[in-house]
């Protein structure tokens, strides 16, 4: 089985909550079983503009159809157990410890400051590379008050090196791979990798081709199982997981390497991951690193 770190549904599922009212369990969940995803995130993201209002509005809808669904449930007692994560924390601009705690009543159990966007808490990889704020600090440490992990996916480098410094709870990065096997302005250099190893954190692979190789011939699983051998040479088994990040519910089919395109083909994913790696690591990436993480 496969828990899924990072997994845009909170959005495409608000989306469409005016045609397609029941899209969770009657689009999503027959592509998760298919896949053997049993864990998930499912992500609200926000990409700058939005105001607490929308936050709440999608947060809300989202929380009330999982605790509606016949199979999915925030317990373990349906078929798929999942949390919501929190992408962008732009709404989050004063009132910050009550806005956190509304989160966290709501299930968020990841969030991160930033998307690509530069707010009011920090600087996304993509617009610079700032220091944390003071209102950003001070989420930092309403985040871990209220135990909800910090996801610094998004985040520039030298806000990421401040969330070392000011988290007293060890972060997360949901999809995010090594800069230094794929060039791109989100992927993490080693440096980071391993002090956030070293915290006792978790990275999740991520399968969207630019983020897993620059080599267009690379930008398929052989690719992924490259990325892979890299991070597991530089940090170990025990911080490794899987953040997907699949889209192709919002039409974009050519984001994901060749054999990913969506949650379906994790299934033939597993049987390559069991040929190339032993048991131990293979259950270790796909699910338990992280129901460990969580459980600590
Ligand atoms: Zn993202």
């Amino acid at each position: 089985m496969f828990y899924n770190l990072h997994d845009d549904i909170g959005n495409d599922i608000f989306e469409h909550k005016r045609d397609k009212a029941n899209r969770l369990d009657d689009y999503h969940y027959p592509k998760f079983i298919k896949g053997k995803i049993k864990r998930s995130a499912i992500v609200c993201f926000f990409l700058g503009d939005e105001n607490y209002d929308i936050m709440q509005e999608m947060i809300a809808y989202v929380y009330d159809q999982i605790n509606k669904s016949q199979y999915f449930s925030f317990e373990n007692d349906k078929k798929i157990q999942v949390f919501i994560a929190v992408e962008g924390m732009c709404p989050i601009d004063c009132d910050i410890k009550n806005r956190i705690k509304w989160l966290k009543q709501h299930k968020v159990k990841t969030a991160s400051l930033v998307w690509n966007d530069n707010n009011k808490l920090a600087c996304g990889a993509k617009s610079g590379n700032m220091p944390l704020s003071d209102l950003g600090i001070d989420a930092v440490k309403y985040l871990n008050e209220y135990d909800i992990t910090i996801d610094i996916s998004h985040l520039c480098e030298q806000g990421v090196y401040d969330v070392l410094k000011y988290s007293s709870k060890p972060i997360i990065a949901t999809h995010s791979n090594a800069y230094e096997m794929c060039n791109h302005f989100r992927n993490l250099s080693d440096d980071l990798l391993i002090k956030i190893k070293e915290q006792n954190g978790i990275i999740g692979v991520v399968g969207v081709k630019s983020f897993v190789s620059n080599d267009h011939n690379l930008c398929n699983i052989k690719g992924l199982l490259l990325m892979i051998d890299y991070l597991k040479n530089l940090i170990g088994e025990n911080n490794l997981a899987f953040g997907f990040d699949f889209m192709d519910y919002f039409g974009k089919d050519n984001s994901m390497i060749e054999g990913l395109k969506s949650c379906c083909e994790c299934d033939e994913l597993l049987t390559v991951l069991n040929d190339k790696y032993d048991n131990d690591f293979v259950s270790k990436i796909c699910y338990q690193n992280v129901i460990d993480f969580f459980e600590r």
